[in-house]
């Protein structure tokens, strides 16, 4: 069985959004201090490394992360590399071949070089989705967006991107490293942490080839 851990490694050098509250894991309990055991306390943005966003992001009624669908988090995957985009349009998705019927789809772009790089700065240049896109891809059924890097929307153009995939119950799973990762189909795994009523969640995520 092949898994691919598309999930960002949690360290206090991950890049975080610019505004946002830095990455903070300390131990509070040492053991070399004498303490019992090592125990780590963690402070971090929700929206920190791989995470899933929920309405509430953008909506003040929308869903909370607590209450997105398990069964739209988990299942068949399409993997689909656009290495040569600055930025993903409605008119490059109908260029390229989404198989018919894809609920899950994970676009791999140059944004997954910066993390097998290893590039620790935030990058303002990454590749995001046009509104268009967004609307393209609702009108085919996509019920999972995933994207590599910290926003599905290009830089300074949030709002209306996340609106079409909100509005419409696609779930946004941003900050993958999908720089491993093969076109083709997966079986995806993504769980985001249960944080009740939150507009977003750390997850881990996983895909297995089928
Ligand atoms: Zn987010």
């Amino acid at each position: 069985m092949n898994i691919y851990d598309i999930t960002l490694t949690l360290s206090p050098e991950i890049p975080t959004w610019p505004g946002d509250p830095k990455f903070v894991m300390e131990r509070f309990d040492k053991i070399e201090a004498g303490d019992n055991t090592n125990t780590t306390r963690i402070e971090m943005s929700a929206h920190t490394g791989t995470h899933v966003d929920a309405p509430y992001h953008f909506f003040s009624h929308g869903k909370g992360v607590d209450q997105l669908s398990l069964r739209i988090l988990n299942g068949r995957a399409y993997v689909l590399h656009l290495p040569e985009v600055s930025v993903v349009t409605a008119a490059e998705l109908a260029r390229v071949n989404i198989p018919p019927r894809t609920r899950r789809l994970l676009i791999r772009t140059r944004n997954s070089e910066y993390w097998a790089a290893g590039v620790k700065e935030f990058r303002t240049d990454f590749v995001g989705l046009s509104a268009d896109a967004a609307d393209y891809l609702v009108r085919r059924g996509v019920k999972l967006i995933g994207v590599d890097y910290l926003s599905v929307a290009p830089y300074k153009q949030s709002r209306p991107t996340h609106e079409v995939f909100l509005r419409n119950d696609v779930i946004i799973v941003e900050g993958l490293n999908l720089a491993e990762v093969p076109q083709g189909r997966y079986m995806l795994y993504c769980l985001p942490l249960k944080l009740k009523g939150a507009d977003g969640a750390p997850a881990r995520a996983i895909l297995i080839g089928v």
